[in-house]
C-alpha cells in the first residue's frame, strides 16, 4: 500500500534498536517506509489501540508442525510460511542441522526453490539457511556425534561456489575450526560466522570474533557454563560488542533470571525460535519426543523448542523485559545480523514488513510484507 498507517504504539528502528512512538505513524510508499513519527498524521489509516511493530526476523528455525525444512516439499514450505505469518514473522532462515556432506547441495536447491516461491505468494521471506553444524565442538548437544568432524574450508567453498546467496549463517565451533580457516572463508564470502556447540574458551572466542564471526547461537544452551575464571564463549558473547547472542526464551531451555541477565547485560541479542517441526517427529532424520513445552531425545536431552516469535516476546514481557526490548530483540536487532535493511526493518527505506500486536494479549492481529496486508481485519486493506 501506499499511505500512512497510525496506531497507539509504534515501534520504530533508531540506531540501537527500536523507539516506541505512543501514539505514532509510518508512511508507506510502493512497499517501503519512507517516513515515521510521533503524535497523529493526516489522513492517517487507524489501527485502533494495536501495537505496530517491525515483523519478526527468525535466524533459526528447522521448522513447524509437520514441516521439517531439511525434507519438505513444496506444499510444506507454503504451509509453513502461512504459519510462520500467523506467528508475525516476515523473514526467516530455515534451518539445517548436522547431516552427511552429500545432503547439503539437495537441500540448498530446496531452499533455493523455496525462497523464489515465496516472494512471488506473499509469503514470509527466506533470507538464507542457516547451517548448524557439522562443523561443531565439544558440546553437541542433540546434534548426532557421528556426523560432527573439523571444518573443511574446502567443502564449503565448493558448496558456496554452488549457490553464492543461498548460505546466510553457519554455527560452527571455533575449536572445530583449524587456525579459524573456514571462518575467515566464510566470512569473507559474506556469510555470518555463529559460534556455538562449543566449549571454547573465552580467549579462543575472541580470536574467533578477530577472525570476524558475528553471532553466537542460543546463548547457554549447548556452551561451557559462564565461569569467574574462566569466562568462556558465554562471557564473550555478553562482554564484546562485536557479538550478537541469540536467546531460546521458551523458560525451558534458559531460565527466566539468565535470560534478564543477558538483555540487561547487552542491548543486540536477538530472539529465536530454534522450532523444530515436532509433529513429524524428527529435525533432519533425528527423532523427537515432546514433553514439558520442549523437544527432545529419547534421552531427555534438549532438541530445539517448540517456540513461535510472538510466543517469545510474551514470554519476555511476562518476565518483566520491557516491550521495546523483547520487540527490537524479535525484529530490528536480527535484522542486523544479516546486514540487510531488506528484512524486517521497517526503519526508513527498508521493506514495510510490519506486525500488529493486541496491546494487553500481544495476540498477532495483522501483518504486513512489502506493505500488503496479508493477515488481520479486512477494513485495514
Ligand atoms: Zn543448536
Amino acid at each position: 500500500m501506499t499511505g500512512v498507517l497510525a496506531a497507539a504504539t509504534v515501534a520504530v528502528p533508531d540506531r540501537d534498536g527500536v523507539a516506541l512512538h505512543e501514539p505514532g505513524w509510518l508512511a508507506l510508499e510502493r512497499g517501503r517506509v519512507v517516513d515515521a513519527g510521533p503524535g497523529t498524521a493526516k489522513g492517517a489509516l487507524h489501527l485502533d489501540g494495536v501495537v505496530l511493530a517491525p515483523g519478526f526476523v527468525d535466524l533459526q528455525v528447522n521448522g513447524i508442525a509437520d514441516v521439517d525444512f531439511a525434507a519438505a516439499d513444496p506444499d510444506g514450505w507454503r504451509r509453513a510460511g502461512r504459519l510462520l505469518l500467523g506467528h508475525g514473522v516476515t523473514s526467516y532462515c530455515p534451518t539445517i542441522v548436522s547431516s552427511p556432506l552429500g545432503t547439503y547441495g539437495p537441500t540448498l536447491e530446496r531452499i533455493a526453490a523455496a525462497r523464489a516461491d515465496a516472494a512471488q505468494r506473499g509469503l514470509p521471506a527466506i533470507a538464507g539457511a542457516h547451517l548448524e553444524g557439522p562443523f561443531l565442538g565439544g558440546a553437541p548437544g542433540a546434534h548426532p556425534p557421528e556426523l560432527l568432524r573439523e571444518a573443511q574450508p574446502e567443502w564449503l567453498s565448493a558448496l558456496l561456489d554452488g549457490d553464492p546467496d543461498i548460505v546466510r549463517i553457519v554455527t560452527l565451533a571455533p575449536e572445530a575450526d583449524h587456525n579459524l580457516a573456514a571462518t575467515r572463508l566464510l566470512v569473507s564470502r559474506g556469510v555470518v560466522v555463529s559460534l556455538g556447540h562449543s566449549t571454547a574458551t573465552y580467549d579462543e572466542a575472541i580470536a574467533a570474533a578477530d577472525a570476524g564471526a558475528r553471532g553466537v547461537t542460543h546463548l547457554f544452551n549447548a556452551m561451557s557454563p559462564l565461569h569467574h575464571r574462566e569466562p568462556g564463549l558465554v562471557g564473550a558473547a555478553l562482554d564484546d560488542d562485536r557479538l550478537t547472542p541469540t536467546l531460546i526464551a521458551d523458560l525451558v531451555h534458559v531460565h527466566p533470571v539468565a535470560l534478564r541477565l543477558a538483555i540487561a547485560c547487552k542491548r543486540n541479542i536477538a530472539l529465536i525460535t530454534d522450532a523444530v517441526a515436532v509433529e513429524s517427529g524428527a529435525v533432519g532424520g533425528i527423532a523427537l519426543s515432546e514433553g514439558d513445552g520442549a523437544a527432545r531425545l529419547a534421552d531427555g536431552t534438549l532438541a530445539g523448542s517448540l517456540l513461535t516469535m510472538d510466543g517469545a516476546v510474551r514470554n519476555l514481557v511476562a518476565i518483566g523485559v520491557p516491550l521495546v526490548r523483547a520487540l527490537e530483540m524479535a525484529s530490528s536487532v536480527p535484522a542486523r545480523v544479516l546486514h540487510t535493511d531488506d528484512f524486517g526493518d521497517c526503519g526508513l527505506g527498508g521493506r514495510a514488513d510490519l506486525v500488529a500486536l493486541e496491546p494487553t494479549t500481544l495476540a498477532v492481529r495483522a501483518v504486513w510484507i512489502e506493505g500488503v496486508q496479508l493477515r488481520g481485519p479486512e477494513v485495514w486493506t
